[in-house]
């Protein structure tokens, strides 16, 4: 499934790919929309058949074997690199060494996250952000890693989906957060520009960006709907929102089932 940010204000865009069919899901609100998984997972990274799925998508052996699904690629400050035991030492250089947006955001409350520059906004949409500000940006993925930790004793870094999904989220004045946060924890911060150099850990100045998603209806009791118990799923579409599919007979969360084949109708 793919999501653009709308133009002008207007919801995300949302688009479902499966195979060589390229749905717009936007168009579908309100309507019959059934997914049905036919026992087929293929991994996203080598096309190989397999049973189960791990990480987002992938075989066994390339969960095992790749870079980006190592652990450090959920906690960015226990990177393994400078060890020497970085999976894919030129994926890393590729990946990891390239500037990290440390950013709020408001999905189900206050959050703090961290993203690469080119992953702005798909990420903030990823999460069913209707709220983000970028308020740093440092050199590498470790130190936004670093940078992430600090602010997690002021800050949760998880989405409450359900929260998310119900949509009774209040607006938060990000600009105000950031100042507050970052007065807070200039100690720490000062701390990590000892040790990364002055000029690697830079604040931002930039404007709140508002997210806006395609729902007609909010849930008022979220059901999960998940592939592997029932292969068909759906129902009446009533919204999208994150990586969640939002029908009358439940929610789907699409991004968790990457790779299986599914008949649409
Ligand atoms: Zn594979």
């Amino acid at each position: 499934m793919a999501i653009e940010p709308g133009d002008d204000g207007s919801p995300a865009r949302y688009t479902l790919r499966a195979g060589e069919l390229r749905l717009d899901l936007n168009a579908r609100l309100g309507q019959w929309l059934t997914l049905t998984h036919t026992g087929a997972i293929a991994c996203t990274h080598c096309g190989r058949a397999t049973r189960k799925s791990f990480g987002q998508g992938y075989c066994y052996p390339c969960f095992k074997r790749l870079a980006q699904c190592d652990t450090c690629i959920v906690k960015p400050e226990t990177c393994h690199y400078f060890a020497g035991t970085c999976r894919e030492p030129e994926w890393g250089e590729r990946h990891c060494f390239r500037p990290h947006v440390v950013y709020l955001a408001n999905s189900s409350g206050l959050k703090v996250g961290i993203t690469r520059r080119t992953q702005v906004p798909t990420r903030w949409l990823d999460q069913g952000a209707i709220q983000a500000l970028p308020i740093l940006e440092v050199d590498t993925r470790q130190q936004s890693g670093f940078v992430e930790t600090l602010f997690k004793r002021e800050v949760a870094d998880r989405t409450n989906w359900r929260a998310m999904l119900k949509g009774d989220v209040a607006p938060l004045d990000l600009v105000a957060e950031r100042d507050r946060l970052l007065e807070g924890l200039a100690e720490g911060l000062d701390e990590l520009r000892g040790r990364f150099g002055a000029d690697a850990i830079r604040t931002l100045d930039e404007a709140p960006v508002a997210l806006d998603y395609p729902v007609l209806e909010s849930p008022t009791k979220v059901v999960s709907l998940n592939f592997d118990k029932t292969p068909t799923v759906g129902g009446i579409l009533m919204g999208l929102k994150g990586q969640y599919l939002m029908f009358d007979t439940g929610v789907i969360n699409l991004r968790k089932f990457t790779g299986y084949e599914v008949v649409v109708d």
